[in-house]
């Protein structure tokens, strides 16, 4: 029920309307017995100032903030939290209030975390692995800076334009890493082919998917290539959540690979987001569920 006591909470970007992350951040207000709403918030790209104020000005106590914000926001917010700092996007921001009524916008990234939290869900431990990441991108970045603070051992970015894999390890090399993180994992850049990537996944332990290969409506198409055995000691995390069952994850699975499929780093970013606005630890298999439902009810892009 919306009443005078709801505390509201949202996504920003452009388009929101396929999203369903209110569903299942709803889901979680409704479980934790908590007067939260969650609404898609439309954002045009060069609103992006005009909307955070406004929220910050209506008693927003959050929003996610998605495609094409994430970059643009910074420049809006008060201070970031070193994650989104390293990886240079905000996919949180959490508005703190003063007693006096003073108004802090701060920016997150949960991606890092919710990544590292799915893998070692999925009962993979990141210490000293071994990875091959193919994309250069959003997740991609997110995924190798997440590796790379966990301590593993190397890490290797295969993409498809080579200098843009190159300049994300010259990124992530550049940032000190934080307490807890493992110096020496090395970071290596590649062009994407087929032919690196079983090559890459011969000598890895795990291999991400952070490209949208495999992504709906583009169900028949997969990194991995037609005819050539995943290797079995592997585990493959395909970043891709819709659909859930990729064809790179039925690769992996048809060749005794361990298979870990993209919803669980979707629903573990939300956790964390929603542990930030609210204080309280998420109901995560609650939020697993309604994400799973919708899924299945509406087949669309969800983010
Ligand atoms: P992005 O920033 O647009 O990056 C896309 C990356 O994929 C780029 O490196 C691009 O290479 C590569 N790529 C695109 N089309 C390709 C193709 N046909 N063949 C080979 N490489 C291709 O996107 P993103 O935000 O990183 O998202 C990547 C994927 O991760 C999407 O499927 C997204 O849904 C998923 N994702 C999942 C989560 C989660 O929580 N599970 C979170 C974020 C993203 P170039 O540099 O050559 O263009």
């Amino acid at each position: 029920m919306i009443d005078g006591r709801t505390q509201l909470v949202g996504l920003i970007g452009w388009p929101v309307e396929h999203s369903l992350s209110p569903v299942m951040h709803n889901a979680a207000f409704q479980a934790l017995g908590l007067p939260w709403c969650y609404v898609p918030l439309p954002v045009p790209p060069g609103k992006v100032e005009a909307a955070v104020r406004g929220i910050a000005a209506l008693g927003f106590r959050g929003v996610n903030v998605t495609i094409p914000h994430k970059r643009a926001v910074i420049p809006v917010l008060d201070r970031l939290a070193p994650d989104a700092a390293a990886l240079g996007a905000v996919n949180t921001v959490a508005v703190a209030r003063e007693d006096g009524g003073q108004v802090t916008l701060i920016g997150h990234n949960t991606d890092a975390e919710g990544f590292i939290r799915a893998l070692r869900r999925a009962g993979r431990d990141p210490t000293g692995v071994r990875a091959v990441i193919l994309g250069a991108g959003g997740a991609a970045r997110a995924a190798v800076f997440a590796l790379r603070r966990a301590g593993a051992a190397e890490v290797v970015v295969l993409n498809r334009t080579l200098s843009v894999a190159q300049a994300l390890v010259a990124d992530l090399e550049a940032v000190p890493l934080p307490d807890g993180g493992t110096p020496g994992g090395r970071l290596v850049a590649l062009s994407l082919t087929p032919e690196t990537v079983v090559e890459s996944a011969r000598a890895a332990d795990l291999l991400v998917n952070a490209t949208p290969l495999g992504m709906w409506p583009d169900v028949q198409s997969s990194p991995w290539p037609d005819g050539v055995p995943v290797p079995s000691h592997l585990t493959v995390y395909d970043l891709v959540y819709n659909p859930p069952q990729t064809r790179l994850l039925e690769q992996a699975r048809r060749s005794g690979a361990q298979a870990v499929g993209g919803l669980g780093m979707l629903v573990e970013q939300g956790a964390l987001a929603l542990e930030i606005w609210t204080g309280k630890p998420a109901p995560v298999e609650v939020m697993t569920r309604a994400y799973q439902r919708a899924l299945r009810r509406y087949r669309c892009s969800g983010s």
